[in-house]
């Protein structure tokens, strides 16, 4: 089995791409299952702040869901996963958790791309980062990761160390945050993600790192895989490296969903 569950689609307003078109390159590379899981509409901000491109709108959800159900018809030979990637925003647990009651995921992905609002992964709010002490900003980072994984909204933490993105990284051993996250994470049973976008960025790191993976593993926090494919031809990048690494880290099992149950199948 060969399966990628973080795969967005051009609804989100930064991606690029026909969804049939991610489904034939993963048909192309092999994969038996793929997930769907553009980002959820901004439900944390009143809808004159939601930024189009950064996910759908809210009335375009229910169509979102409608084409991968269209999908799953017409490629039979693929299992096709509806997900969605959620942005966990302290306070506004209520509102997700009656947000995505609404629909049937098979799995639900989150995610942490704003600080007290601040979207820390985007290229247009780089400058932010001066403004911040780093072992104070990955504290920080860390308490809102923690705080998705107590909630229970969640099935995979998505990308579990993005703030790495941009590669401004604290002096300081970052073991002991590691150590406490992974408790966390292992108490609310969920799943880490193992992330490939991160090779592709300034990091030029695997999302988490190996350090925190190698933590997860001990605490035996099950694995999914995800390549954030943003563009069709990114299905799947870097999954050779991926897995390589994770078999080092000493997981030989991967996690899979279908509404919202968790298995676990051998790793490819
Ligand atoms: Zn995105
Ligand atoms: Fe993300
Ligand atoms: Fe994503
Ligand atoms: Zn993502």
């Amino acid at each position: 089995m060969l399966v990628d569950y973080h795969i967005h689609t051009k609804m989100c307003g930064h991606a690029q791409g026909e969804m049939e078109e991610y489904v034939q390159a993963a048909l192309h590379k092999g994969f038996t299952e793929i997930g769907f899981s553009d980002h959820l509409p901004m439900y944390f901000r009143p809808l004159e702040e939601r930024d189009p491109t950064i996910t759908m709108k809210e009335e375009e959800l229910p169509l979102y869901i409608e084409r991968v159900k269209g999908l799953r018809r017409d490629y039979p030979q693929i299992s096709i996963k509806l997900g969605i990637e959620a942005d966990y925003v302290p306070g506004k647990e209520q509102i997700l958790k009656e947000f995505l009651d609404q629909y049937s995921f098979d799995y639900v992905l989150g995610s942490i791309h704003f600080l007290d609002g601040w979207g820390f992964d985007d290229t247009r709010f780089l400058e932010v980062y001066q403004r911040w002490d780093m072992e104070e900003l990955y504290q920080c980072y860390f308490k809102v990761l923690q705080g998705a994984a107590k909630s229970g909204l969640f099935d995979i933490l998505a990308h579990p160390d993005l703030i790495k993105k941009f590669n401004y990284r604290p002096d300081k051993s970052l073991t002991e945050l590691y150590e406490k996250t992974a408790r966390i994470i292992k108490a609310g049973d969920l799943c880490i993600e193992l992330n490939t976008a991160g090779l592709r960025y300034p990091a030029a790191e695997i999302y988490p790192a190996a350090e925190f993976l190698e933590i997860c593993q001990n605490y035996k926090i099950p694995i999914s895989l995800g390549s954030d494919a943003h563009r069709p031809v990114e299905v799947g990048a870097d999954f050779d490296y991926g897995l390589k690494l994770i078999k080092e880290i000493g997981y030989r099992e991967m996690a899979i969903f279908d509404r919202r149950q968790r298995k676990l199948a051998p790793l490819p």
